[in-house]
């Protein structure tokens, strides 16, 4: 089965072609194009601005996917497109493009949740087996998901307020450190001291999976405050000690409540136990360092991809078409693009925050 992904849900606009001959699938090609220099001035993603390079980029994004693949469009087998969660205005741009190529070409279309995307790639990398466990930690989202199955996710918690790696990139700005956040603040926490300033670690007096990170925000505001009152400014290593102290606080945050995901994950018995990580904060080496202790504790298997499939990309989007594809899961009816698009629906209501 040979799939071209098309994902254009956030800041990042992407094709890709995969490729599943029964054993290893293979990537064929896997091409981004990132707006982050687009978005730069304005300190966080536009969307009207977001939604205009994606309908710009787009259709040479995928001829660059289907050159590079050295593929043409009558040798795939469907094509697969975000069909949201997302900005609107950038998934309507992948969704026109993909609706497009399939009544041009004849292939059937599938709508992929990008959720359900980063969810699937560890199979994609490391061919794992169902049920594993998904801490899902990006720019957006925020969430611990048993997957079950290509279709069937299970969401245990996640954040009530703000997604950890919005927090980097809000922390770097009080900081005066550059976007994106996450890389900047890691580098600027080396030389840190992370027992300096007393910051909070929420919600683990509760019980459950959920999180919170908003008031870390506000409590790294007031550390900062506190210190330019007294000082008049931040000297180098007041920023490495801020930036480490809040790295750590939201590391522990992520281990605590992984072992508590963890848990719930192994009273279903899998053969063999895996925590898998996606997303941007997954590349941090605090937190990867961490939740790989929590791991070898709980005698889990962790697993996380290469950086570049962590991230937004098409490949994700291609590998879950494949997913949905073997099993006959086709769009047959009008594909729309959605704004809001729960991977586990049934559990809706205790959805807060976050998209
Ligand atoms: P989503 O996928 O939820 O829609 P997104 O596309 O913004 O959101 P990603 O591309 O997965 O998310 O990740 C980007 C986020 O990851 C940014 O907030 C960035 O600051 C953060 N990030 C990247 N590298 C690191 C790092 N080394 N440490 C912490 N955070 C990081
Ligand atoms: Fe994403």
């Amino acid at each position: 089965i040979t799939i071209l992904g098309v994902e254009s849900s956030c800041d990042d606009t992407a094709a890709a072609v995969v490729r599943d001959s029964g054993g290893r699938a293979e990537i064929l090609s896997s091409v981004v194009y990132g707006q982050t220099g687009l978005h730069a001035p304005f300190g966080g993603v536009v969307p009207e601005i977001a939604a205009r390079a994606h309908a710009e980029k787009i259709d040479l994004c995928v001829e660059e996917a289907l050159k590079t693949a050295g593929l043409s469009l009558d040798s795939l087998d469907a094509i697969a497109v975000t069909a949201g969660p997302g900005l609107i205005g950038g998934v309507i741009a992948g969704v026109m493009c993909a609706k497009g190529l399939a009544a041009g070409s004849g292939l059937p279309l599938l709508g992929i949740n990008h959720l359900a995307g980063h969810a699937l790639t560890p199979r994609l990398t490391d061919a794992l087996d169902f049920p594993y466990l998904m801490l899902l930690v990006s720019g957006g989202h925020c969430q611990f998901v048993i997957v079950e199955g290509p279709n069937s996710f299970s969401r245990l918690g996640g954040t009530i307020d703000d997604a950890p790696g919005e927090a980097f990139d809000k922390t770097a700005k009080l900081l005066g450190l550059p976007q994106p956040g996450g890389p900047s603040v890691e580098s600027a926490a080396l030389g840190g001291d992370p027992a300096r300033f007393d910051f909070p670690r929420p919600l683990l007096d509760r019980p459950g999976c959920d999180m919170s990170f908003s008031g870390l925000k506000t409590a790294l505001l007031r550390a900062r405050n506190a210190v330019v009152a007294e000082k008049g400014g931040l000297t180098e290593q007041d920023r490495a000690d801020l930036a480490a102290g809040f790295q750590a606080a939201v590391a522990d945050v992520l281990a605590e409540k992984s072992r508590r995901a963890i848990s719930e994950y192994i009273a279903l018995a899998p053969a063999q136990p895996v925590l898998a990580v996606a997303g941007g904060v997954a590349a941090n080496q605090t937190i990867r360092g961490i939740l790989e202790t929590v791991c070898t504790n709980a005698a889990v298997h962790f697993v996380a991809p290469p950086l570049a499939l962590c991230t937004d990309n098409a490949a994700m989007i291609a590998w879950a078409g494949i997913e949905h594809f073997r099993l006959g899961l086709v769009d047959e009816a009008e594909l729309v693009a959605r704004p809001r698009w729960p991977l586990d629906p049934s559990k809706r209501s205790l959805i807060g925050g976050g998209k």
